[in-house]
This record gives C-alpha cells, structure tokens and sequence, in this order.
C-alpha cells in the first residue's frame, strides 16, 4: 500500500484535529496513511490524501495488516471515543512504533495515553483555549508556549518604549523578556538591534519566561 520510511506518518481518526494534522503534513511533503474506520470519512478524505484505509484501529490484526509496526511515526487523533482511542494506541505500540502521538481529550484520559505507550499527549482544546485566553486579555496579536514555560507574543509596545530605543527602553531589566524582532507597519519585520527604534503602531515579538512575557503584555 505504502513503502514508510523515515518521512512517513500514519494518522489514525481523520476528525476535525487529525484531518488537519494528516493535510498539513501532506503539505509539508510527507508520505502520510490515514485510517478511519468510517466509510463516508474515508470517501471526502479520498481525494485530498493519496492513501486513505477504512479500517477499525483497535484491531491489532488490521493494524499489521496495514504493516503499521514498519512506520517510524503514528498519530492516534481519536478523541471523543476514549475506549477506542486507548485500545488503538495500545495496539500501534504493540506493533513496536518508535513515536507514538496521540490526543486526549481530559488530563486523566492523556494519562491514561502515556501508560499505554504514546510519547507524546497533545491537548488541542485546551491548549486552544489557554492561547485563546491569551489572546482575548491582553494585547498580545499572537501567543505560542513552549512547555518549558518558556514563550515567544506578537503584541504592540507599551507605551513607555515608544520613541526609544530598545537600548534605552530596558526592558530586559524591567520585565525580564527580550524584545527579539519589531515590525513598523507596511514593512517586513527586522530583527531587533539595540539601536532599533520604537515607534506607534509598530509591533514587537518578544520571548522569556511565560510568566514575564504575560507581565509585560498585560502592561500598557
Ligand atoms: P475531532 O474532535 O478532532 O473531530 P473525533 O474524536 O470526533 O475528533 O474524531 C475521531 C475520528 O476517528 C472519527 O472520524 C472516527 O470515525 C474515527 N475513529 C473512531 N474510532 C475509530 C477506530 N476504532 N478506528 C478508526 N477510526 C476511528
């Protein structure tokens, strides 16, 4: 059906999550077998994937008949139905699959997940929503968290580093975060310099800490 190798991913449950996630890495340039044990699911996505299976994925025998064992990658994008969802992971790790992603819905069912053998549990709801939240509160533009508590915004300067520059702005010293890129409108953004100058209506990317980052998103 398809030869994996080391581009290749399996995307099992093509949902609103894992139909998203089988077309970007399509177009990203990846090999990708997608599984839905729906018929009517498998027939729209058939013209958008070049390999789509109905097939049930808790079926370990299915599974290997598929050859899922020889795929390096497997997404396990089964969601609302948790049964389904653990029994599916269970079998693509029994199948020996070196990198097993999969979505849970609650904290208890990514639990779960991680017991049966998925490496990594992602939660698009809620960290959806927590970007979400982020987005609504603050004068952040854009807001992604590294789970190292770490995080890089889009957002407008406070208006004390407007007309400075980011030298003579200290925002390093005051909140902790580093201004790491400025976008004066109409223009592509620049990277940030100490020199760079600060003007209304630009926008800025900054980094740091979650905590300081919100800090000084929240400050105006
Ligand atoms: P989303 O919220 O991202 O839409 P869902 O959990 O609603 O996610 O969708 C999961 C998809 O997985 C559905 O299309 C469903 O048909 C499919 N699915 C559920 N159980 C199985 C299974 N045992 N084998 C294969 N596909 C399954």
């Amino acid at each position: 059906l398809i030869q994996p190798d080391s581009g290749t991913v399996a995307v099992i449950g093509l949902g609103r999550f894992g139909g998203a996630v089988a077309e970007s890495l399509v177009r990203l340039g990846h090999e990708v077998l997608a599984i839905d044990e729906r018929a009517e699911i498998v027939q729209q996505w058939s013209d958008r994937l070049t390999h789509v299976v109905q097939a049930d994925a808790t079926d370990a025998s299915v599974l290997s008949q598929l050859g899922i064992g020889e795929f390096d990658r497997v997404v396990v994008a089964i969601g609302t139905d948790i049964e389904a969802s653990v029994l599916t992971v269970l079998a693509v790790e029994e199948a020996g699959v070196g990198e097993i992603w999969a979505k849970a819905i609650t904290a208890k069912h990514g639990r779960i997940l991680h017991r049966v053998g998925a490496h990594h549990v992602v939660y698009p709801e809620a960290a959806m929503g927590e970007r979400v939240a982020h987005l609504v509160t603050g004068r952040m533009i854009d807001f992604i968290e590294f789970d190292d508590g770490f995080a890089i915004v889009k957002t407008r300067p406070p208006a004390e580093a407007v007309g400075r520059t980011l030298a003579e702005a200290q925002l390093r010293t005051k909140y902790g975060v580093t201004v790491v890129g400025v976008k004066r409108p109409g223009e592509d953004f620049t990277y940030a310099r100490p020199d760079t100058s600060i003007a209304e209506g630009d926008l800025i990317i900054v980094s740091g800490p979650t905590m300081q980052v919100e800090t000084f998103a929240a400050i105006t």
